[in-house]
This record gives C-alpha cells, sequence and structure tokens, in this order.
C-alpha cells in the first residue's frame, strides 16, 4: 500500500472566487481570501493506493485478492486486465478540524469548494505518480456508487476498503455507515489501464448534473444492462 501525502497544491483566490460566484474585491470576496488562507495553512490533500492483481472473473464479478466485486460494466471494463490499482484520494481530514461560522451557509458552500480544489490535487497527484511509477498509458477508473445506481453498487465499498487496508489510520478517510465517506470531498475506486475511454457518467442518466464530464451513451448503458 502506498500512502502520498505531501501533496503539492494551488488555492487560486480568483479562480475560486469564479467557481462560486464570488467578486474577489467585493466584501464577500474579502470573506472568501480569509477562508482560503485559513485552508492554506491545514490544508495536507492525501491518497492511498496498492497494485493489485485479479485472481478470478466471474459471469459479472471480478476478484481482486480474495475480494469479489459485483458490477457489470466493472467486468466489462476489466475484461483484459489483470492487474488494478485500488485507491482513495481526499482533500483531507484537517478541513473538516476547521471551525466555521455557525449557520453560516455561504461560508459552507465556499468552504465545500475550497476542498473541491484540493480534492483535484490530490487526484491529478495520484495519477501522476501512478502513470509514472507503473509506466502506465491511458487509464480510466470506476467508482462505488458513480453512475446509475446499479452500476456500482455505493454499497460496495465496504469491499473497496476492505481490499485497502486501514484507510483511516494511512489518510485519515472513514467509511460512514451508509457508505459515504468522510470527510465529503474523497473518490474511491478502483484505477485500470484501458485502451478505450471510459467516465461513469456515460451510464449515469440523471440529468443537469453540474459536474458531468461524459455525455450519457446509450449503447454502453444497452451493454450494461444486456451484459
Ligand atoms: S453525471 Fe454526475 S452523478 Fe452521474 S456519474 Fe457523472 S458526475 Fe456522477
Amino acid at each position: 500500500m502506498k500512502k502520498l501525502i505531501d501533496i503539492p497544491f494551488e488555492l487560486n483566490v480568483v479562480s475560486i472566487a469564479r467557481t462560486v460566484h464570488v467578486e474577489p474585491d467585493s466584501p464577500d470576496g474579502q470573506t472568501l481570501r480569509e477562508l482560503i488562507e485559513q485552508a492554506r495553512q491545514v490544508a495536507r490533500p492525501k491518497a492511498l493506493y496498492k497494485e493489485a492483481f485479479l485472481d478470478g472473473k466471474g459471469a459479472d464479478t471480478v476478484t481482486v485478492e480474495g475480494v469479489t466485486f459485483t458490477s457489470r460494466m466493472l467486468r466489462a471494463n476489466l475484461d483484459r486486465v489483470e492487474r488494478v490499482f485500488p485507491f482513495v484520494a481526499t482533500c483531507g481530514h484537517e478541513m473538516d478540524t476547521v471551525t466555521l461560522p455557525t449557520g453560516d451557509l455561504l461560508a459552507e458552500f465556499w468552504w465545500d469548494a475550497i476542498k473541491a480544489v484540493l480534492l483535484g490535487a490530490a487526484i491529478r497527484h495520484f495519477s501522476e505518480r501512478l502513470k509514472q511509477r507503473f509506466a502506465l498509458g491511458k487509464t480510466s477508473s470506476m467508482s462505488p456508487g458513480s453512475g446509475d445506481v446499479d452500476v456500482w453498487p455505493i454499497e460496495q465499498q465496504r469491499e473497496l476498503f476492505a481490499l485497502l487496508g486501514d484507510v483511516k489510520g494511512q489518510i485519515g478517510v472513514e467509511l460512514t455507515e451508509s457508505f459515504l465517506m468522510k470527510p465529503n470531498k474523497t473518490v474511491s475506486g478502483i484505477c485500470f489501464a484501458t485502451e478505450v475511454d471510459f467516465h461513469s457518467c456515460q451510464v449515469c442518466r440523471r440529468k443537469d448534473c453540474p459536474s458531468r464530464s461524459a455525455a450519457f451513451d446509450p449503447a454502453l448503458w444497452d451493454l450494461h444492462q444486456r451484459g
């Protein structure tokens, strides 16, 4: 298991202000600057991953180091793959130690936007490190709970965390009883080498999602349904 803890990040005031629709030179902009400065003091984005090998494939299952995942789409994506990289990347639990003004919903929203930038830095760093260390070309990933609800059920976070080991002890990320992760700006999944682009958004029918990174693909969706 490999832990990445010294992850560089940049918190650009203008860019974050644009994301949350705040004028940088307004009074709100000043408050946002102060929050960003606080974040710079405490933030420690992190990632955890391991190299793991498949030891079985079923009709709609894959088994990785004795842990079985059930997802027709994951099975299809790993059809020609024998090695995967389960991972967790996070903005860092330190961000949840900061006390925000009670009931200030705007401050909470801005803080979440800052956390999202930190998570982005963690994902980029993890992805670059993986490609350097293992000489990978193109990669894709899947996350439990991403895409439509039955593409890869979120309950399989339990198996993913079991495969990774002591995630909380290593990088401070907790899995809740409802299989969400704390801190909230955290992603988990399985990364794999591929020659074909895959995004969970392609098999997600959610409309008007602000985070959509690829258009819904009816043909791929149909493949998922038929297996
Ligand atoms: S469209 Fe939105 S909800 Fe659906 S997988 Fe993409 S980011 Fe997630």
